[in-house]
């Protein structure tokens, strides 16, 4: 018999986990010095992952092994020290050995009744992020996959208080005939939020565009009149510049309208968590919504995201579900999230934040942009252009025209000591860097400033 071997029990559990714990260790040691772009080869050898489905069963070990040979040479360095590509953090160590044990413990975090320890830890480490970023401690918060699914169910949540307000029950009779909702927003929101707004049944094209600044910042003498029922929504952290928006002016005029505040801080957010950036979100706790990740700056692993909102009725009624076989306590995850069953995401989060405490969060926000700006200074004093007031952990370069920019980028791409994306920032191109990784050091933002400057010095057109 395969499936349980008497001997061994469980078909060799201990043997298969010391060997996913080896292979682990020998991937991430390396994480620092391998090129952080896979080599061709190594995509190749993938298909050698894509045979026909087999027949008959494989030893567990055995298919380890097949996914260690032939995946990891062809990831992406992503947890490596030198990834500055999108807003992509790495995963604490004790947050990747967090999520090892909440995997082997295989709880589903919807209801407490399944897992009172994992709603524990999901409970405190919600109240300890509200704690950390200064927002109302009462608010409600759900763990989801990301900040995408953190927009979905706090607008859902927005949806539902708003449309209350005017009179309609959108849970019970659905958008068709509801009075229409103003959304209000720059024109540099991220496209997260107009795929929120789509699958809400909202409407991408249903948002009334603010004017921003040099920076990306809604102009907030260019909001429009507001009308409720309305949503406002808010960047704190724009993906290009990091730059914010005014949220408390945009919280006060809000108010003054009954408009319910949702802010995007899937990076931006966590500058509240630090002494020196702390003033970019000034008003924050104003707003009604926030969505913000875990595994972006907070550094634990894929896929963490938090949705916040100040009123738990709202996105309790947004989220409503029952049925006679549910056992429901107190503060179940389920009522917060879309989901019914999920995994265990607010213990990798807990234990970041217990690791970590306050000043360690604090640090590794400061430190992230200390190593920002030291690349513009360096990339600047070789003659790159800077393009952005470089406010936060982003940074956005040009090397000249825009063709002789992507070809760089390219080139620095292919060269392998680090990895930069390419944007479009007020119709130029440029390279974005992102520091989001907790093991970047200085001596990683050097090596990574000297192959793009040897780079670029080769790019000639
Ligand atoms: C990354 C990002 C998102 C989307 O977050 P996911 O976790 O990828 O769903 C939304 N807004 C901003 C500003 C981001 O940087």
């Amino acid at each position: 018999m395969i499936f349980i071997d008497s001997e061994q029990k469980l078909w060799g559990m201990d043997q298969l986990l010391r060997d996913a714990a080896r292979r682990s260790l020998e991937y991430l040691r390396k994480a620092s010095d391998r090129p952080v772009c896979p080599p061709e080869a190594a995509l190749r050898r993938l298909d050698e992952l894509d045979p026909k489905l087999p027949d008959d069963p494989t030893p567990a070990a055995e298919t380890l092994r097949l996914i260690d040979d032939f995946a990891s040479p062809a990831t992406v360095t992503t947890t490596g020290p030198r990834y500055f590509g999108f807003v992509v953090g790495g995963a604490l160590p004790v947050s990747v050995a967090a999520h090892w044990l909440a995997t082997a413990w295989d709880q589903n975090v919807g209801m407490a009744v399944m897992s009172p320890s994992a709603s524990r830890l999901e409970q405190v480490a919600g109240a300890w992020l509200l704690d950390l970023l200064g927002l109302p401690p009462t608010s409600a918060c759900g763990f989801v996959t990301g900040t995408t699914t953190a927009h979905i169910t706090a607008l859902a949540a927005a949806r539902h208080a708003v449309l209350a307000r005017a009179g309609w029950d959108v849970e019970r009779r659905g958008l068709n005939g509801a009075p229409p909702v103003q959304i209000v927003g720059s024109r540099e929101i991220h496209s997260s939020l107009y795929r929120a707004l789509a699958v809400l049944g909202l409407g991408r094209d249903g948002v009334t565009h603010v004017d921003v600044d040099s920076q990306g910042r809604l102009r907030p003498d260019r909001l429009p009149p507001l009308r409720a029922p309305a949503i406002v929504v808010a960047q704190a952290g724009n993906v290009n510049t990091g730059a914010f928006d005014p949220i408390d002016e945009l919280c006060a005029a809000a108010a003054e309208a009954g408009a319910w505040v949702h802010v995007d801080g899937a990076f931006g957010l966590w500058a509240a968590a630090a002494p020196s950036t702390r003033r970019l979100v000034a008003g924050l706790a104003g707003a009604d919504s926030w969505a913000t990740d875990g595994h972006k700056w907070l550094n634990v692993p894929y896929d963490s995201g938090v949705a916040i909102v100040r009123d738990p009725a709202a996105v309790r009624a947004a989220m409503a579900m029952s049925a006679s076989y549910l056992v429901r306590g107190q503060q179940d995850g389920m009522e917060f999230t879309p989901e019914l069953s999920r995994r265990a995401r607010g213990v990798d989060v807990w234990a970041a934040l217990r690791t970590l405490g306050r000043s360690g969060v604090a640090d590794l926000i400061e430190r992230s942009c200390a190593f920002a700006r030291r690349f513009a200074e360096q990339l600047s004093a070789a003659g790159a252009e800077i393009l952005n007031d470089v406010v936060l952990n982003q940074v956005l370069v040009s090397f000249g025209s825009d063709e002789r920019t992507r070809r760089t980028v390219e080139g620095i791409q292919k060269e392998g000591t680090c990895w930069c994306g390419t944007t479009e920032w007020q119709g130029r191109v440029a390279m974005r860097i992102s520091v989001s990784g907790w093991n970047t050091t200085a001596d990683d933002v050097n090596r990574s400033v000297a192959a793009m400057l040897r780079v670029w010095s080769k790019t000639v057109l």
